[in-house]
């Protein structure tokens, strides 16, 4: 298993319109450096507490995503050096999060995440819950949260037509937040879609951003 050889091989399989997240979570600083050294600069994460731990011994010039759920009060742990918050599930939080990046003096990209999965257990709005959030005056007159899209996990199964479904109504769901909301905002561009398990449907369905962790890392210890 070599950390560098999985990622050259994924970056001549994946579009180069697709940005890759490399979900670092469980894996040592030791495996992310070998995936920056193989020339990786975005990473994910998806607890506050390992995000921080990890972000002072590693470059400064890594990309730093925010991929898990996130409570409003740990926002202030991450919020001086997270480039983006993709799981945005609540109003309070983006309201927290444009609190804290103001204190930071600093703008923070987001998506906002969408529940489209058969399990209850996955977070995120559902389409009707955030065209009323985007709508909302105070989230139009945001500051320092800029919000870039739209984030989204799969049911796991071997389904392939489910999986293929859902990333659909989270890209139709995408197009109708640009088309209402974010019309005329460039910034609205990500569609973010895919795992290691999933990501070529997710590209297939409109996907700008996978977020593979097992594939490049190898499988995590619990
Ligand atoms: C862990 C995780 C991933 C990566 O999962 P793999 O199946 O290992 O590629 C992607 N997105 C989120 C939100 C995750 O928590």
């Amino acid at each position: 298993m070599n950390i560098a050889d999985n990622l050259r091989k994924l970056i001549s399989d994946t579009p180069e319109s697709v940005s890759i997240i490399a979900v670092s979570k469980r894996k040592s600083v030791e495996d992310i450096l070998q995936a920056y050294k193989a020339g990786q600069r975005i990473f994910g994460e998806n607890r506050v507490q390992e995000l921080s731990e990890k972000h002072p011994q590693l470059p400064e010039d890594i990309e730093w995503h925010m991929v898990g759920h996130l409570q409003t009060n740990k926002v202030k742990y991450i919020a001086g050096f997270v480039h983006m918050v993709q799981s945005i599930d609540s109003l309070k939080l983006l309201l927290s999060l444009e609190r804290e990046a103001k204190k930071a003096d600093r703008i923070i990209s987001c998506l906002l995440q969408i529940h489209i999965a058969r399990e209850e257990t996955k977070f995120g709005f559902t389409r009707e819950e955030v065209l009323e959030i985007a709508t909302s005056p105070e989230v139009q007159s945001l500051n320092n949260v800029r919000i870039s899209g739209v984030m989204g996990m799969a049911t796991f199964t071997e389904d392939k037509e489910q999986v293929k479904s859902e990333f659909r109504h989270l890209r139709e769901t995408y197009n109708d937040l640009k088309e209402n909301c974010f019309s005329i905002r460039p910034d609205f561009k990500e569609i973010s879609m895919g795992m290691s398990g999933d990501y070529q449907i997710a590209i297939e369905e409109g996907s700008t951003m996978v977020r593979l962790g097992t594939i490049i890392f190898g499988e995590r210890n619990y």
